[in-house]
């Protein structure tokens, strides 16, 4: 099913994001993450894309498993990152006859030892080229990501909406946003994004903080900020697992009821490839036009 269609008849999306796991040896477990996360009935489950060779192919293989074995709907990342055209439409072919309807589709990264994106030869340079491009080639759903604090290459926020916007008139169906530990940063982008004329549905992307230096590392690839409170206060449980967990759950919880307050347009989950906090988080929460069918013990 393509997702669009579901912010179409106004429905609240509730979704989680997984990662491939680093070790192969590791995908089981995964697969069984993605099952638990399956019985909270999200709309869609999101895919990385990384950006080595056989991780690639994993993320291929766990969104098609995803679709088509654990009958979950899937939202499959794609990046620019080393890939001629020919590379993305090879992915596009088999995306298709896997089944997979629904693209997020993005720029990526820098690979690891290059401080700067350099577009592949025949390939692209931003992600905007890329929605063109799969839109040309086939019937997908395509989402991208957007920055309540601004993408860390972006000269200021405003040149940054304006990219955004690029995005969306190439043809993006949704945005899914950064990580962010602060609601108004995402309610002024939303605010922002209104008037830039940009009319699609804008996804919150929640990141429980489970783990100080985890939070951190992300944080450090980007231009999201913590709260000095919350860093104080990250920083004292360092070490200590189970309070900072605790602590992470109930400021999950707390940020997402306010979102929700906020009448936003569904809500996506980073899970970091665990299920048991995002249980306890949804746990404690109402979502629009949603029943729980699992409650974590
Ligand atoms: C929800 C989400 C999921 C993600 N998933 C993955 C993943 O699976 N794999 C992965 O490797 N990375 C992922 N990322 C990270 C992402 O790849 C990086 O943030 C990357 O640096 C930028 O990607 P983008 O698609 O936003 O790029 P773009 O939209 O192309 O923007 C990149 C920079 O270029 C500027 N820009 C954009 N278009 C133009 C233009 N036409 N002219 C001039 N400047 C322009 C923008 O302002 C920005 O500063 C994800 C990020 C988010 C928010």
């Amino acid at each position: 099913m393509r997702i669009g269609r579901l912010w179409r008849q106004n429905k609240f999306t509730l979704s989680f994001e997984v990662f491939p796991p680093v070790r192969e040896g590791n995908v089981e477990a995964l697969y069984k993450t993605i099952s638990e996360l399956s019985q909270l009935r999200p709309d869609f489950i999101s895919v990385t894309y990384g950006a080595g060779g056989s991780t690639r192919d994993m993320s291929m293989e766990i969104a098609a498993k995803v679709k088509n074995e654990i009958s979950q709907e899937v939202l499959a990342h794609l990046t620019c990152v080393q890939s001629a055209k020919e590379d993305i439409a090879a992915i596009l072919t088999e995306m298709e006859i896997a089944g997979i309807e629904n693209i997020l589709a993005l720029r990526g990264d820098p690979p690891q030892g290059q401080d700067r994106f350099e577009r592949t030869a025949g390939g692209f340079g931003f992600a905007c080229e890329l929605v063109e491009f799969i839109k040309s080639e086939g019937d997908f759903c395509i989402g991208v990501a957007g920055y309540p604090e601004g993408h860390i290459e972006a000269e200021n926020i405003e040149t940054d909406l304006v990219n955004l916007k690029r995005k969306v008139d190439a043809g993006a169906d949704f945005i899914i946003t950064q990580m962010f530990f602060e609601n108004d940063h995402f309610y002024r982008f939303r605010d922002r994004a209104i008037r830039q004329g940009i009319k699609v549905p804008l996804i919150p992307g929640v990141f429980p903080v489970l783990n100080y230096r985890q939070v951190m590392r992300c944080i450090s690839l980007s231009r999201a900020t913590m709260p000095a409170k919350l860093e104080e206060k990250m920083m004292r449980l360092e070490g200590k697992t189970e309070e900072t967990e605790k602590f992470g759950i109930e400021y999950a919880i707390h940020q997402i009821t306010d979102l929700l307050r906020n009448e936003v347009d569904g809500l996506h989950i980073y899970s970091m490839n665990r299920s048991a906090p995002v249980l306890a988080i949804l746990n404690e929460i109402t979502l629009p036009g949603k029943t729980r069918t699992f409650k974590p013990e």
